[in-house]
């Protein structure tokens, strides 16, 4: 990879001071932003100067840039947010665990990439609904900085392991019923590493890592749903032998709402009126998630009925549209009723004959005296 200095990206001296080096950015950022300028390497360019940016206006990456040039494995990945550089929902979303080793050849002293870090984030209803911003705290595993992840003391010797002679591997031979079997296992005396530490880094314990607790800044879009996992790509653990740092995964609980059901991008939900509003209609209040939105109630509305508010639902998370929300109307019996109301519903029903009218409930009674019959 052949990138180019971020000070010379920018135009800067490396001794800019902050304020430089911002102005430098929004002078460029604006001359190459892809909705003004129409040259064809004008997308490449701001890109490569938002990334010079997102690492030189941050004091911990800039310090790690300013030591390590482009080699150190966690930059260039911005702050772990999702507004763009990294390809979309779609491919955070379809990148799921899996992938891994299987029966590759290991090298011990070939890079490999940091181990993936799941964490697991609980959100509100309408947290899930609309998305949100957040800082989150992931324990994780960093290089030891007292022994730069050797494990050894500094200034003491690291024999290669005399168990597996450095190749981080052992034979291990096994009786099966179809015969004699060799399986390869990580060398448990050096754990895979091929080397001997003498004198352990007292700071690591010889694991030449330490347990930090890491901040990062997460964008979660709008929509997403219990299960799913958000990819945050380099924000996993860090890699071995100078290998890219692996991704974090961020698992979703979508709290449930006393009101709102979800499915999919639809929202259900019930909704009671009284048997007055059903038997003369109404035009009722329904809560959604985006506000309260009057629904036309018929009159003769019976129990059960659906209604569907469009594009009251859930925003799809790919971008997709909006889902709709359903109402299923709930007929409520009243269980109190004051003389006077008994007396009006007496001479209502003196007034129908027993039993209600209309051909849809002449239809549903005269079946339900048929079955009485026993026919
Ligand atoms: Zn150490
Ligand atoms: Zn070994």
């Amino acid at each position: 990879m052949s990138k180019r200095d971020y000070y010379d990206v920018l135009g800067v001296s490396k001794g800019a001071s902050k304020d430089e080096i911002k102005k430098a950015y929004r002078k460029l950022s604006k001359k190459y932003h892809p909705d003004i300028n129409k040259e064809p390497d004008a997308d490449e360019k701001f890109k490569e100067v938002k990334e010079a940016y997102e690492v030189l206006s941050d004091d911990q990456k800039k310090a790690h840039y300013d030591q390590f040039g482009h080699t150190d494995p966690n930059q260039g990945f911005g702050g772990g947010d999702f507004g763009g550089g990294f390809g979309g929902f779609e491919d955070i979303f379809n990148s799921f665990f899996g992938g891994g080793g299987g029966g590759r050849r290991r090298d011990p002293n070939a890079p490999r990439q940091g181990a993936d870090l799941q964490f697991s984030m609980t959100l509100a209803f309408n947290e899930a609904v609309f998305g949100k911003e957040t800082d989150i705290e992931i324990p994780r595993e960093e290089t030891c900085d007292t022994c730069d992840g050797s494990g050894a003391k500094p200034g003491t010797k690291v024999d290669t392991c005399s168990h597996c002679n450095g190749t981080g591997e052992l034979n291990i031979q096994q009786n099966t019923p179809f015969g004699r079997i060799v399986n390869r296992r990580v060398c448990s005396y050096c754990s895979g590493t091929g080397k001997e530490i003498k004198e352990k880094c007292r700071t690591c314990s010889g694991s030449g890592k330490v347990k930090t607790r890491h901040k990062i800044h997460v964008k979660i879009p709008a929509g997403v749903d219990d299960g799913q996992q958000l990819r945050v790509p380099g924000k996993g653990e860090p890699g071995i032998n100078g290998g890219p740092p692996g991704d974090l995964y961020i698992v979703f609980h979508v709290r449930s709402h006393e009101f709102f059901e979800r499915d999919g991008d639809d929202i259900y939900c019930e909704m009671p009126i009284t048997f007055v509003q059903s038997a003369l209609g109404d035009e009722i209040e329904v809560p959604t998630v985006h506000g309260k939105v009057k629904l036309k109630v018929p009159a003769g509305t019976q129990t059960g009925t659906r209604f569907r508010l469009k594009g009251k639902g859930v925003p799809n998370v790919r971008g997709y549209g909006t889902g709709d929300q359903h109402i299923i109307v709930k007929v409520v019996t009243p269980t109190k009723l004051s003389e006077k109301q008994k007396q009006l519903l007496r001479e209502y029903a003196e007034i129908s004959g027993q039993s209600p009218q209309g051909e849809h409930e002449q239809g549903f009674f005269s079946k339900v005296k048929r079955a009485f019959k026993g026919e």
